[in-house]
Order: structure tokens, then C-alpha cells, then sequence
């Protein structure tokens, strides 16, 4: 099987944007599975289903058409690529993956991402749960204030509209309810490095990460 580099941490860690850029220095895939919790939140909200009702969820879950082309994100055949960036969507998926029947559904579609030459995959739960055999583990983490402000950045730089404070309280909620969560709880992995990013720059950090793959 081709090599895997799992990248876990909490929510506006830098995860995805270190993890991406291992991915394009390496030529290697990246698989957002952030993305597809979010997939599932904004389908179970444009359908109408109770965020508390697993079954239904499983149920949608495994009928959904997604696809990652050019990077866009397409949701039976539509661009949702912005749709599901809000902090709405974003609190909505973290209510969502706590269902087993919901994870469960997108244990496929995560491991069909690892395709030759490797795969750069970040998340919560990818070295734990769907990659307990990636190469390297790394455990991308920095403190509130720093991942508050840079989700902050993010949002305005598109446009969307933001408030620090808000944002802060967000994360800690999401935080609390990842890492207390009975499915998939945000822990560090066995075998994991931490990478404290707070003082780190983006290159700083996606350098951490080759040293650990090449050495
Ligand atoms: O990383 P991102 O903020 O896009 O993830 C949205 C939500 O999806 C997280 O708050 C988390 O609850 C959930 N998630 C998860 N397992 C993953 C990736 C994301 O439970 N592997």
C-alpha cells in the first residue's frame, strides 16, 4: 500500500494548510477529511434531517455523490467548495461526527484516497482510526488565541464575515466536544510527534514535517 502521512489536530490548527503543502512538495495526495464531515452537515441541513437522528444520517451519508476535481469540492455534482467553509457548516459537522453511523460511512471513501505515490491525509482521527499504519503521525497543534486568529485571517481574506470573539468561543466548543466525543475522540495518536505550531511560520512547519518524513 502506498505510504501515508496522517496530520491530526484541533480546528484552525494550520492542519490543512501545512498538510496540503507536505502533499505538493512530495507530489503525494491530500485528503481533507475535515471537508467530508462538513459534506455530510451541509447535506443533512439542505435535507432537512435532525443533527440527532444517526441513523438518517448514515443513511444520507452513504448516498452522497462527492467529488474532488481541480480543486473543488462537489456534492452531487454541485460546487460546494465555499458552501461548506462557513462556521455555521463547521459547527454543524462537529455535531454530526460524533455519530458512529456517520463516520462508519465515510471509512471507504477516506481509504480511497490512498493512491500511489502516497497520500497526506488530516483530520482528527486519521492516524488513530482510518490510518493506523501511516508512516508518520504528527499531532499539528497551537494555542487558542493562535488558531482563533488565523481561522480570523482565513475568513476575511474570502470575504466572509467574522468576529474574533465569536471565533473563540467556536473553537473552544468545538475543542471540547471533539476531544470528549465517545467516537473518535481528537487525541494523540500512539506513535505521534507534536508540532506546537503557535510560533511557527507555515514554511517552518511544513519543513517540520519533511524533516520527520525523510529522516
Ligand atoms: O477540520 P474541519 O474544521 O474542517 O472539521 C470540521 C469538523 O469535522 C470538526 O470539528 C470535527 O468535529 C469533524 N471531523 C472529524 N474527524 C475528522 C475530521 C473532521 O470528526 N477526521
Amino acid at each position: 500500500l502506498p505510504p501515508v502521512i496522517a496530520i491530526d489536530g484541533p480546528t484552525a490548527s494550520g492542519k490543512g494548510t501545512v498538510a496540503s503543502l507536505v502533499a505538493e512538495k512530495l507530489g503525494f495526495h491530500y485528503l481533507d477529511s475535515g471537508a467530508l464531515y462538513r459534506l455530510v452537515a451541509l447535506a443533512s441541513k439542505k435535507e432537512g434531517i435532525d443533527p440527532h437522528h444517526p441513523q438518517e444520517l448514515g443513511d444520507l451519508t452513504q448516498k452522497l455523490l462527492i467529488s474532488f476535481k481541480n480543486g473543488l469540492i462537489l456534492l452531487n455534482s454541485e460546487d460546494v467548495t465555499e458552501a461548506i467553509r462557513t462556521e455555521d457548516i463547521g459547527l454543524l459537522a462537529s455535531t454530526i461526527a460524533v455519530h458512529p453511523e456517520v463516520r462508519q460511512a465515510l471509512v471507504g471513501v477516506q481509504h480511497g484516497f490512498r493512491v500511489s505515490p502516497g497520500l497526506v491525509a488530516d483530520g482528527r482521527d486519521m492516524a488513530s482510526v482510518i490510518f493506523p499504519d501511516a508512516i508518520l503521525k504528527v499531532f499539528l497543534t497551537a494555542s487558542v488565541a493562535a488558531r482563533a486568529e488565523r481561522r480570523y485571517k482565513q475568513l476575511i481574506a474570502k470575504g466572509i464575515p467574522a468576529k474574533l470573539t465569536n471565533l473563540l468561543e467556536d473553537l473552544q466548543e468545538r475543542d471540547a466536544r471533539d476531544s470528549s466525543r465517545g467516537a473518535a475522540p481528537l487525541v494523540v495518536a500512539d506513535g505521534a510527534l507534536v508540532l506546537e505550531t503557535s510560533e511557527l511560520s507555515i514554511d517552518q512547519a511544513v519543513q517540520a514535517v519533511l524533516d520527520w518524513y525523510q529522516a
